[in-house]
């Protein structure tokens, strides 16, 4: 068995050998400037141009609509800001669930705009309530209020899905701006963006074996946006920076060879998920999973009885070389543990771990993985 196994392909993914060849010629002889007019420059404006054609060609759109950034925070920021800024939205709701690149956006420009902020109610497996989410649309429009909607696609932590066409049909009857942040959604899923409400989405390329540091945000037709960082006039003046090259391209390639093997990845590690969560349910008692059981196909969030050894089971599958993230529920509100798991209630004490995966894990891996769990627990 090759250690480590790296089981947390939801913090990040390992840059893809193939990902890597279509960005190494950025990195060595074609490194001009893009904004730079003579055909060094030409070459890579070039390769950015078409990076950016073959991702909107993925999401069904026009390439006007795409802009690079440094990643989903930067995107998220962006997009919040600009639904406030350009859009005029004078109050948010957003989850209790959200990326903390969501989470703490919308509270510092709550705070800073005197916004009306509200958090949606989730369903005990952690989806989104949307009778709820419905109320709080009609009490902020009531208000005088014009709503930003801000909302992922796949939670990061317990792989809840959005359902998209019932947020979509009800921020379009209370004329409300959306947002998705769709970092663990884009590369793992096809999306299409033709026909939909959305106005702005985010994503990160170090999620589906891209480079990290690299990132998108569209920005609807029907949208307005502006820049969160000020300065030259890259990204038609949407984003300023000497562009990140052999990032673009890598986030592009990426996305492509994702697409391209969808159906085949997504069955196998979907498979994976199964096979993990059948093992654990035949050799560990008492084991519950965070999450609805029809979620992303990629996280597995176990939750082990009372009783497992908190923080020494983390460090324990450290030491044998097994690459996992924890996560607790919050008691103390000092940021210590998961908001994620605090929000679903009911998960003091237990532990957590989340377990995620990629085209690179194996069966063996799963079943060596669960071998350790059980002479960890059940000694
Ligand atoms: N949103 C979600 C759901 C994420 O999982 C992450 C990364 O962990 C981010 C946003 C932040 O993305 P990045 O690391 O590209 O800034």
């Amino acid at each position: 068995m090759k250690l480590p196994i790296y089981l947390d392909n939801a913090a990040t993914t390992p840059l893809s050998r193939e990902v890597l060849e279509v960005m190494m010629p950025y990195m060595t002889e074609s490194f001009g400037n893009p904004s730079s007019t003579y055909s060094v420059g030409r070459t890579t404006r070039l390769a950015v141009e078409t990076a950016r054609k073959t991702v909107a060609k993925h999401l069904s759109v026009k390439p006007s609509s795409v802009f690079f950034t440094s990643g989903g925070t930067e995107s998220n920021n962006m997009a919040i800001l600009s639904a406030i800024r350009d859009m005029g939205c004078t109050g948010i709701i957003t989850s209790p669930i959200e990326h903390h690149a969501v989470l703490h956006t919308v509270q510092y420009y709550s705070r800073q705009h005197d916004i009306l902020l509200d958090m949606v109610s989730l369903t005990k497996d952690g989806c989104i309530d949307y009778n709820d989410l419905e109320q709080k649309l009609m009490r902020q429009k009531n208000l005088g209020k014009k709503s930003l909607v801000s909302l992922m696609y796949a939670n990061n932590e317990i792989g809840s899905l959005l359902d998209l066409p019932i947020v979509e049909r009800l921020c379009r009857q209370y004329d409300a701006v959306f947002h998705s942040d769709c970092v663990q959604s884009v590369g793992h899923y096809p999306v299409d963006l033709s026909t939909s409400y959305v106005h702005y989405i985010s994503a990160s390329g170090h999620k589906f074996h891209g480079p990290k540091g690299v990132g998108i945000l569209y920005v609807s037709p029907s949208a307005k946006a502006g820049p969160l960082i000020h300065g030259g006039s890259q990204e038609r003046n949407m984003r300023a920076g000497t562009e990140n090259v052999y990032g673009i391209v890598g986030f592009a390639a990426a996305l492509d060879i994702a697409m391209r093997s969808y159906e085949e990845d997504s069955r196998y590690i979907g498979g994976l998920k199964a096979y993990m969560r059948e093992l654990l349910e035949k050799r560990l008692p008492g084991v519950r999973f965070n999450g609805p059981i029809q979620g992303l196909y990629t996280v597995l969030s176990v939750c082990f009885p009372k009783g497992a050894a908190s923080e020494s089971l983390l460090l324990y599958l450290d030491q044998t070389g097994i690459c996992v993230s924890g996560g607790s529920a919050c008691s103390s509100g000092n940021g210590g543990g998961s908001h994620v798991i605090e929000a679903l209630g009911d998960r003091m004490g237990c532990t957590t771990v989340r377990f995620s995966f990629s085209k690179f894990n194996t069966k063996e891996e799963i079943e060596h993985t669960v071998d350790v769990l059980h002479s960890a627990l059940c000694p």
